[in-house]
């Protein structure tokens, strides 16, 4: 019989696992369910013969039914600005990336949800590979846990302060295990990721939203990338199913519901969605709804036929949208040299697989 995984448990489902299949009575389960879940997310012990202060029989008991081993570090890559790329090789050989990006002591990991993708935004990479699957609950977690391992990161000041799921993927494709990893990254007891520290980046998929609003109750990203329809169904297909209208809609119930602003995600593509017309329509649509706006030089990578738009052209777009009182960031290419830069990631995966078949 396959074993459980624990990344995969919930809080209150281990401790139902603990009474059900483990015999344990009511007050013996909620302590023991407390105590490994300390040792695994807020202590960072990741073997179960090292957890102090339980009875061996348990130990034994416990082994037979979860699993605790983790997916395995394929390949590492680090940037000349401080940017790690790992890339994960998953149990069942798939491979998935997650990228840490530093902000002086402090950074923002950024987590896959699909290996692959269905959606094929035009500018980027991870649309080029083929979709293969979801993610599961436990495959999401251990992302976490192995940044956190190979950065240190078991303190109480953390260095991972933000989580976004923003890597391979749409996160609201998979939209069961995503929520269900946040759960656990909400969870008191262990991670304690408060909602403004995670983050999820949708292309707009539009009835999802809604569902979140509710269901997920983080700060939600939208890769919005043009402000019109015509510009968008040319660079993200999804558009021609979920339009602008559509997402005004859904991202307006997300503000309202959550009380937090929208983070509107822009790639500038040069002479694509980087004119004068352009930032006059997005100020519009930024009108409409509660939101805030990052702008992002796009970084190329082989084969792909847009080019970032110049200097001059991002400072004059950036400073239209300044001017009309909405808040804008233009966030600096990270980790470009080693394609972990927004909309860089596809995996290695693919090519390395490759080999590996040669071989
Ligand atoms: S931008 Fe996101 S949704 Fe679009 S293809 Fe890339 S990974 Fe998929």
């Amino acid at each position: 019989m396959e074993k459980n995984n624990f990344y995969d448990f919930q809080y209150d489902e281990l401790k139902s696992f603990l009474a059900l299949d483990l015999n344990l009575d009511k007050k013996k389960s909620s302590m023991r369910a407390n105590q490994i879940w300390k040792f695994i997310y807020k202590n960072g012990v990741s073997q179960i013969d090292n957890f102090k202060n339980l009875p061996k029989e348990f130990k034994e008991n416990i082994k037979k039914k979860i699993t605790f081993n983790r997916d395995t570090i394929q390949e590492k890559k680090k940037s000349l600005d401080g940017t790690i790329k790992w890339l994960l090789k998953l149990k069942d050989g798939n491979l998935v990336e997650t990228v840490y990006i530093p902000f002086g002591k402090t950074g923002t990991l950024c987590v896959s949800s699909q290996v692959g993708c269905t959606l094929n935004c035009k500018f980027c990479h991870t649309g080029t590979q083929m979709m293969v699957r979801n993610l599961e609950t436990s495959e999401i977690i251990q992302q976490i846990l192995i940044a956190k391992d190979e950065l240190e990161d078991w303190k109480i000041e953390k260095k991972i302060r933000n989580i976004v799921y923003m890597g391979m993927g749409e996160p609201f494709y998979n939209f069961e295990n995503v929520k269900k990893s946040i759960l656990i990254l909400k969870n008191k007891e262990g991670l304690d990721y408060g909602p403004k520290r995670i983050t999820v980046s949708t292309a707009g998929v539009s009835p999802e939203i809604y569902l979140a609003a509710n269901e997920i109750k983080t700060c939600l990203a939208l890769s919005l990338h043009a402000p019109t329809d015509d510009i968008r169904e040319k660079i993200m297909p999804i558009n021609k199913k979920y339009n602008i209208a559509d997402l005004i809609k859904s991202c307006s119930e997300y503000a309202k519901v959550n009380k937090e602003k929208i983070f509107l995600e822009y790639v500038l593509l040069k002479n694509i969605n980087d004119s004068e017309a352009c930032a006059k329509n997005l100020i519009k649509l930024m009108g409409k709804f509660p939101c805030k706006l990052n702008l992002i030089e796009f970084n190329a990578w082989p084969g792909v036929n847009y080019e970032p738009s110049n200097k001059e052209t991002i400072d004059k777009f950036f400073n239209l949208i300044k001017q009309s009182g909405n808040i804008v960031t233009l966030r600096k290419s990270k980790g470009g040299d080693i394609l972990g830069a927004c909309g860089q990631l596809k995996t290695e995966s693919e090519k390395i697989r490759e080999s590996l078949k040669n071989n």
